[in-house]
């Protein structure tokens, strides 16, 4: 199965991120993100065995996470993947602290994940055109109380992430 664990936000923050999606897709065209699947990469497994994923859980249950507060102030275009997101102007250090810790984690677990850097931010829609300039947006307050081992799970729609467990703060 394909596994990743992320920032999975309530239904308060989901439903701004969703009109962030909308108000950049009405700008970009391509697709948008179901707002369902809102969320923000802090790891990418990839494809794990059935059997590795207690190994999996275990690792991150024993990760330390501090609450903090991710506001995202931030809507972009990446011209080089044509995806539009909303990321915050500051990293809050609990959430670089909670990268770190995940992946060590992993590392140490022998667990293995994409250890590109990480750059916090939600993808909006995919495949979109640049907008002739990045509209303004209300920020977006996004209390960070904990994080989650989500599954992708590719439907003939697309993909489809289903939480499998979370971990709280
Ligand atoms: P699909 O690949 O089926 O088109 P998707 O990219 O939305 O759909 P996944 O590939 O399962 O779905 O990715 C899940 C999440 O992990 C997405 O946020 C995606 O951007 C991110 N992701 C995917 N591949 C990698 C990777 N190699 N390194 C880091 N993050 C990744
Ligand atoms: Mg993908």
């Amino acid at each position: 199965m394909r596994l990743f664990f992320a920032l999975w936000p309530d239904d308060a923050v989901r439903a701004e991120l969703a009109r962030w999606s909308r108000e950049l897709h009405a700008l970009c065209g391509g697709r948008a993100t179901h707002p369902e699947n809102l969320h923000v990469t802090l790891a990418f497994l990839g494809s794990v065995e059935e059997a590795h994923v207690a190994e999996v859980e275990r690792a991150a249950g024993g990760v330390a996470m501090q609450a903090a507060s991710l506001v995202l102030d931030r809507p972009g275009y990446w011209k080089h993947n044509r995806i539009a997101w909303a990321g915050p102007s500051l990293v809050p250090p609990e959430l670089a602290a909670l990268v770190s810790g995940l992946r060590g984690a992993l590392a140490k677990s022998r667990i293995a994940f994409d250890t590109k850097p990480f750059v916090s931010h939600v993808t909006l829609l995919r495949d979109g055109r640049e907008p002739r300039a990045i509209p303004e947006l209300a920020p977006i307050e996004w209390r960070l109380a904990g994080f989650a081992l989500v599954q992708s799970v590719t439907l003939p729609r697309g993909s489809r992430y289903e939480v499998r467990r979370s971990w709280s703060a």
